[in-house]
């Protein structure tokens, strides 16, 4: 594994923390996984969704390995983006549900 360098001024003098990197030249601070790739995630109008979005589901949505059906237009506050299959990770009625981007728009 070869070290991160920095985003903004490229340098490896990278000082890495519990849960972000810390740049020695710069002082620029950021969180790994947003090193990797830059990952964009996308409702289904093509609006990019970042942690702390609401959302709403664009149709009916059966969870997996239950019963339970969630409606269209449910809304979810303060989503977080995850990696996976399901790009978001929220809360809906209390319980913690993975949903897939292409399921949801920006509210
Ligand atoms: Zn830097």
């Amino acid at each position: 594994m070869s070290k991160p360098a920095c985003p903004m001024c490229e340098m490896n003098e990278i000082l890495e923390h519990a849960e972000r990197l810390e740049c020695v030249t710069c002082g620029h601070e950021w969180e790994p996984a947003q090193s990797a790739g830059e990952r964009v995630v996308k409702d289904a109008h093509g609006t990019v969704l970042a942690d702390g979005d609401s959302v709403a589901l664009i149709k009916d949505l059966k969870l997996k390995g239950s019963t339970q059906v969630i409606k269209g237009g449910t809304k979810a506050k303060g989503i977080r983006l995850v990696d996976g299959d399901h790009e978001i990770s929220c809360k809906i009625d209390g319980s913690a549900i993975g949903l897939k981007a292409c399921f949801v728009k920006k509210v």
